[in-house]
């Protein structure tokens, strides 16, 4: 049977493991997906963004009037668009792997990986042991399981497919309430597509501080049709040889959206199911995600484990994180280092943009833990001023007694960008005074925000019970 030194299962980030300092160990590298290189390049952060950049720029238009310019709504070339994306991403990914099939000590398998034992995983009819193995296997959307889905399966689509559509649907039902449907609500409704988004919880982007959710719920009320606290029923074929999605209410009360196609984005599933854990007595929760600690190391200390099928947060850079922490490892036995989940920032790229880092209110005052917050307006920057800006604001949650950031949320332009310094502080341990008044901030420039977000805290009222000390 052929041994390796290394195995990997998954070429997303799990494929970053093998670099130069990796050329005197044997590894193979597993992927089932005829697409190399996984989630984030093939149909996930990339893809997205760059459909994301285009809808921004087709949906300036809306906040135009405002400052006394008349844009016209624009109109989407989605197969240009598609084509110049994907002609991009795919070459990457087929660069990778040929890349990788001509490296002398990388062996690539096609196939789906699964443990026959400890050490030894099969890949189709092929068997073969390993010294170490990582487990990169990522997650997949969520399927639902709904009366009717298969007789209209043509007109329902994933984040996995809806980026390659043939054309542009005159309407679209996304059903979920998290950030990839918030980034395809954007997208759609910017490129010219009734959008309706139905979410059976009463607020989208729930994991956000509230705050920061109502605010965003608000804003997309206004952009897309939403629904919330409606469940799907049902999928039945429309009249017009379209889809009816039938829904019910928290009454019980029936609703019926007729739509061209339909967008699931109800959660991801962790995949670990496919790998026949139980083999190698690996350790797995009931929601599928891999048991690891901090060195990333399952029960057994010679596998791995990164990403999203381990980790807490589904998101590239904190797989990117890991990984570098399972190469540090596996270089490195006698000197293991931790991933460091302290101060795991996300963002929502919709319009509003989102993003945060760090505790939200809610938290704080379930955790009992004292704090300070302000918050700061776009319209009450210059910059904001410029942009006659409506709705978009920074809000800062604080320590009152060592003045360490505890949590840093903006909505509106630029979010993903304005949160950086505030989590830079947050990981260097930087104070809110020496953060605010330590260096300069540009003049008239959009981190004015948060240089007066982070005054806001200095003058912030302060709990009742550290008044009176
Ligand atoms: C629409 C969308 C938008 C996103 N946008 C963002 C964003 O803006 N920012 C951000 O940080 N994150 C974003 N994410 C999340 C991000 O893409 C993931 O967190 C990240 O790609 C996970 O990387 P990974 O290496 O764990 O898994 P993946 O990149 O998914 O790699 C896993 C690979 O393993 C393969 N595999 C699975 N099982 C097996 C098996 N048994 N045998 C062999 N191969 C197997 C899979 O085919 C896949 O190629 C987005 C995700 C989606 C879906």
């Amino acid at each position: 049977m052929q041994h390796f030194d290394l195995a990997i299962i998954g070429s997303g980030s799990g494929n970053s493991i093998i670099d130069e300092r990796f050329d005197d160990w044997s590894v193979a590298l597993v992927e089932r997906d005829p697409v190399f290189g996984g989630t984030c390049l093939n149909r996930g952060c990339i893809p997205t963004k760059m459909y994301v950049h285009p809808a921004d720029l087709a949906s300036e238009f809306e906040d135009a009037g405002r400052l006394g310019l008349t844009l016209a709504r624009g109109r989407a070339d989605w197969p240009q668009m598609r084509d110049r994306i994907f002609g991009r991403l795919d070459a990457i990914s087929r660069g990778g792997l040929d890349w990788r099939r001509r490296s002398r000590n990388v062996t690539v398998f096609d196939g789906e990986a699964s443990f026959v034992d400890e050490h030894t995983l099969r890949v189709g009819d092929k068997q073969f042991t390993a010294d170490k193995i990582v487990i990169a296997t990522g997650s997949r959307p969520r399927t639902l399981d709904v009366p009717g889905i298969e007789e209209v399966a043509h007109r329902i689509h994933t984040s996995d497919t809806i980026m390659r559509i043939d054309e542009l649907p005159e309407r679209l039902v996304i059903l979920g309430g998290g950030y990839i449907a918030a980034e395809f609500a954007h997208i759609f409704t910017s490129f010219g597509v009734e959008v309706t988004v139905i979410h059976r919880s009463d607020v989208v982007l729930r994991e956000m501080d509230e705050d920061i959710r109502s605010a965003f719920g608000e804003q997309l009320a206004k952009r897309v049709r939403l629904r919330v606290n409606q469940q799907v029923a049902a999928f039945e074929e429309g009249p017009a040889g379209d889809v009816s999605v039938i829904t019910t209410d928290v009454n019980g009360v029936e609703y019926e959206y007729l739509t061209d196609l339909v967008l699931v984005a109800v959660g991801r599933e962790r995949n670990s199911d496919m790998l026949a854990l139980d083999a190698a007595g690996i350790g797995v929760r009931a929601n599928g995600q891999i048991h690891v600690d901090a060195q990333q190391r399952t029960n057994l200390p010679h596998v791995f484990a990164l990403g999203d099928v381990s980790s807490d947060h589904l998101l590239k850079h904190v797989a990117n994180h890991e990984m570098r922490t399972v190469q540090h490892n596996l270089l490195h036995p006698d000197a293991p280092v931790s991933s460091d989940h302290r101060y795991v920032p996300c963002a929502v790229f919709s319009k509003p943009q989102v993003a945060a880092v760090g505790a939200t209110e809610q938290q704080l005052r379930e955790w009992g833990r004292p704090y300070v917050k302000a918050t700061q307006r776009y319209a009450d920057i210059a910059f904001g001023w410029a942009m006659e800006d409506e709705g978009h604001f920074a809000k800062l949650l604080a320590d009152p007694h060592s003045w360490h950031l505890l949590g840093a949320h903006i909505i509106g332009p630029q979010a993903s960008t304005l949160i950086q310094p505030l989590i830079q502080a947050m990981t260097f341990g930087l104070t809110v005074p020496e953060m605010a008044r330590g260096q300069y901030w540009i003049h008239p420039a959009m981190p004015e925000l948060v240089e007066n977000a982070l005054l806001g805290l200095l003058d912030a009222p302060r709990p009742a019970e550290l008044e009176r000390d």
